[in-house]
């Protein structure tokens, strides 16, 4: 067992909403359960935001925005930082929480934590570095100055599958910029938002800047704060279905839009990879969160005299996985976050193998409590399957052959989503084709994860638009004045 109790875990935490830096219960005192997937038992019950509480949230990030943005840029930065270092002396509390709502094995809980609170150490750095321009105009007439200004409050809507990283990636750099913010964290994986929201007031950060409503009413709490003409700006992580709703919600106002949307990584294997490199890249873009990113490999793409050897080495891999509840430190795969994830792997496969595909490990889901699904691998997936086209969003890896590059390119662009994808090849003229020839947002060449707060994650296609980290990521939160100046 872990060293952080779990009782523990969960009492650190307000279970209410967090509004102009009070804790308060929900409007009517209504709450909804939140549960452990590993045994379907319920950990805690946490406030059911109304739409008044949705009001009072976008009241209070508007009522402290001006404020903010004359603050300090050193200032921000300085928040960012504490918090960072908080978070970061809070792992094993922090991991167990997120282990606990989520079900990701406590290593994965801390890998997440490392990775997401390197957005705030990172956008606390690019918080002082907001810079503007001067110039000359061309007929020398007058000069141009242009400068950069917070956007103004935002609506953040996250996904359960990373609850803290796809929150601070937003909430750092709209911090950073001066923005104040609303976030509505996923109905099943609230509490790591909530520890968050401790967190940041600890590190000082003003009432008001942040504020987060959980509900069940998701909806109907947040379509006023979108159309709210106070609002400037809406980001948001999560399925493409759901984002293309925003977007329309989101166009009478005219409201600036981030898109994270859903993906269908290829992973193309050539026959010149290093097949070493290969299966230990497979392994991570496949079973990183249990299958449960956007960023999973959802197709092996693998060239036809090397996919038997990949196929086998792989099966093994996947084999000498510990399959059980996460908050063992042994375990590498936890179980799916809810009953209905499960429920849509087992049907993906059974469509892939009814259609002639050959399952050579896992294929069910284990008897007993808990959301689990077996560690599997696919072989002579036919291109009609379901799983070509859909996220599988579970530890399934299908594997489809190839002839030739171009085949491998068409394969791999055949699909509405453009997130990432991964290629495999020791032929520096052909990753440079295939990376260029990809219709993603990122490229992952000979390794297989793409993650990093220091580079712009994003994608094309269905998969959305705007960037989150690197040096683009606070662009977002950011607007270009120019002022022309006569002399
Ligand atoms: P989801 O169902 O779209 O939910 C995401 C968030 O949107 C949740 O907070 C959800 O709240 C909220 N939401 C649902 N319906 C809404 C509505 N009508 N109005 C406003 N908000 C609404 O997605 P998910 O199942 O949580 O997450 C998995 C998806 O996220 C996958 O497709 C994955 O690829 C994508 N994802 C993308 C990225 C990226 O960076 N591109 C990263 C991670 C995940 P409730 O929980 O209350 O329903």
């Amino acid at each position: 067992m872990s060293a952080f109790d779990e009782k523990q875990a969960i009492e650190a935490v307000h279970p209410q909403l967090l509004i102009g830096g009070q804790w308060r219960d929900a409007e009517g005192g209504k709450t909804f359960p939140v549960e452990d997937p590993s045994t379907g038992k319920t950990l805690v019950e946490v406030a059911d935001g109304t739409v008044a509480d949705g009001k009072a949230a976008i009241d209070a990030a508007v009522a402290a925005q001006k404020d903010w943005a004359a603050t300090p840029p050193r200032d921000r930065g300085e928040i960012l930082r504490k918090a960072f270092e908080l978070i970061t002396e809070r792992t094993d509390e922090l991991a167990m929480l997120m282990t606990l709502e989520m079900g990701k094995p406590l290593k994965e809980s801390k890998a997440e934590i490392a990775y997401g609170s390197e957005f705030f150490r990172w956008f606390a750095e690019e918080s002082v570095r907001i810079s503007g321009r001067y110039s000359v105009a061309p007929n020398g007439a007058t000069r141009l100055l242009t400068l950069k200004q917070p956007v103004g409050p935002v609506l953040m809507i996250t996904p359960w599958n990373f609850p803290l990283a796809m929150g601070t990636r937003k909430i750092g750099p709209a911090i950073a910029a001066g923005c104040t913010m609303v976030v509505k964290p996923a109905g099943l994986t609230p509490l790591t938002m909530l520890w968050l929201g401790a967190v940041l007031a600890e590190a000082g950060l003003p009432d008001g800047v942040l504020n987060i409503i959980t509900t069940t009413s998701t909806g109907e709490v947040m379509e006023p704060i979108i159309r709210d003409p106070r609002l400037r700006k809406l980001t948001f992580t999560g399925s493409t279905e759901v984002g293309r709703s925003l977007i329309e919600q989101s166009a009478q106002g005219l409201l600036r839009v981030s898109m994270e949307l859903g993906g269908n990584a290829p992973f193309l294997v050539f026959a010149d990879a290093d097949l070493d490199k290969a299966v230990d890249g497979a392994m991570l873009a496949k079973m990183r969160n249990i299958g449960e990113a956007c960023t999973a490999a959802n197709r092996f793409i693998v060239h036809e005299s090397v996919a038997e050897e990949f196929a086998t080495r792989l099966t093994e891999r996947m084999q000498g996985l510990s399959v059980g509840r996460g908050t063992d430190d042994d375990i590498d795969v936890g179980p799916l976050v809810e009953a209905k994830q499960r429920d849509k792997v087992a049907e993906l496969v059974d469509d892939a193998v009814q259609k002639g595909a050959t399952v050579l490990t896992g294929g069910s889901a284990p008897e007993g409590a808990g959301y689990y699904y077996s560690p599997t691998v696919l072989t002579d997936v036919p291109l009609d399957a379901r799983l070509t086209k859909e996220e599988i969003f579970g530890p399934v890896a299908p594997i489809f052959t190839f002839a030739d590059e171009e085949d491998a390119l068409r394969m791999a662009n055949d699909t509405e989503f453009g997130l990432v994808a991964y290629a495999f090849t020791q032929d520096h003229a052909r990753a440079i084709r295939v990376y260029e020839g990809l219709e993603t947002g990122m490229v992952g060449l000979n390794q297989g994860i793409v993650s990093n707060p220091a580079a712009p994650f994003g994608g094309v296609k269905a998969s959305g638009f705007g960037r989150e980290g690197g040096a683009e990521g606070i662009e977002e939160y950011l607007e270009t004045k120019y002022v022309g100046i006569a002399l």
